[in-house]
């Protein structure tokens, strides 16, 4: 198949590299400039596991307004959910209604955006249960052992047609480990939920994964903001895919067996002084909550905590 990535990025590069690996076509379209430039002037991106094993790819990467083909099966979307407004924009010009697109970004406001571009039909998203983190300009590090990590995604429209199946079997093959579902809202917010618990609060603390798991009240934290989150989704009429405490049980698996090692991704984006990503996860539980009456105030604290420590690093 002929893929796309737009946002070549940790998890672009990731899925990128996989499926080319796994024998597709693959070409990358980026905007950030120290990046792009470094990629192409080495002629690739280094790759390590686990800080190990660092080697290049070739990769063929773009700027938006240099590339120009029109012939891909697929586009992956992977950028933070505030690049993205701006990227469409400026790649609007290879898009066509026979392209599909993927994404399994963070948060909740991507795919509105998507369809602003793309038809119902054409849109798959879901959720990347792995962690990959770009060391700097052109190195990236691809989190875990080959095959780690896991995805859930879904059709926009609920009906899988022959084209996602091709996908997710090259998804497979990749080493994905793909499970498609039938419920699209479900299988997002699941991974709201999940961020808005644990990338929220190891961001503020600044703290892994394990480290806030090792802390006897965070059942009870983790609690407060399942339940509200829950609430949120029970008014939006959303079937979660997990009941509230198999909510609990998979923080609890993954902050402790999984990734107990792990800082998340918005972390990441804090120690390096970019804007995170907090208003599409507990911001985006707020907004729901007020769309159907109901204060989510333990997300609005939390993401008024985040803007605060944002804002405190802009000004030190
Ligand atoms: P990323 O920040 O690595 O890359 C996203 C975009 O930002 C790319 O276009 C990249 O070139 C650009 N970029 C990176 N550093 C920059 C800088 N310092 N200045 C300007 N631009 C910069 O993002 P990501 O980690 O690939 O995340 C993409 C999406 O996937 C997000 O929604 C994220 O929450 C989600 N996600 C990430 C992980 C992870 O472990 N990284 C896991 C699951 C989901």
């Amino acid at each position: 198949m002929k893929f796309t990535v737009v946002g070549a990025g940790a998890m672009g590069l990731r899925y990128g590299v996989l499926l080319q690996e796994a024998g597709n076509e693959v070409d990358f379209v980026d905007a950030w400039q120290p990046h792009v430039d470094k990629m192409k002037a080495q002629g690739g991106v280094y790759v390590n596991r686990d800080h190990q094993g660092r080697h290049l790819v070739p990769v063929h990467v773009y700027y938006p307004e240099e590339y120009q083909k029109q012939d891909q099966d697929v586009l992956i979307f992977f950028m933070k959910q505030m690049q993205l407004a701006d990227m469409l924009k400026r790649c609007q010009h290879f898009f066509n209604d026979k392209q599909y697109v993927l994404t399994c970004m963070n948060g909740m406001g991507h795919v509105d955006q998507l369809l602003n571009y793309f038809k119902p039909e054409k849109v798959v998203a879901g959720t990347a249960l792995v962690a990959t983190i770009l060391d700097g300009p052109g190195e990236v590090d691809f989190v875990g052992k080959p095959g780690a990590g896991s995805m859930n995604l879904a059709n926009y429209t609920e009906q899988p047609d022959e084209m996602t199946h091709k996908l997710v079997a090259q998804l497979k093959k990749a080493n994905f480990n793909p499970n498609l579902t039938t419920n699209f809202m479900g299988t997002l917010l699941a991974k709201v939920v999940f961020n808005s618990v644990v990338n929220t609060l190891c961001t503020l603390f600044e703290i892994t994964m394990g480290e806030y798991a090792d802390y006897q009240g965070a059942d009870s934290l983790s609690r407060q903001l399942v339940d509200e989150a829950y609430d949120v989704a029970e008014r939006m009429g959303v079937t979660m895919l997990n009941t509230r405490e198999e909510e609990m049980a998979s923080i609890n698996y993954v902050s402790t067996v999984a990734n107990p090692l792990h800082y998340p991704s918005m972390y990441q984006d804090m120690t390096k002084n970019r804007p995170t990503e907090v208003d599409y996860i507990n911001g985006y539980l707020v907004k729901m909550g007020q769309k159907y009456h109901y204060e989510a105030k333990t997300h609005a604290f939390l993401t008024h905590l985040v803007h605060l420590a944002e804002h405190t690093r802009q000004q030190s």
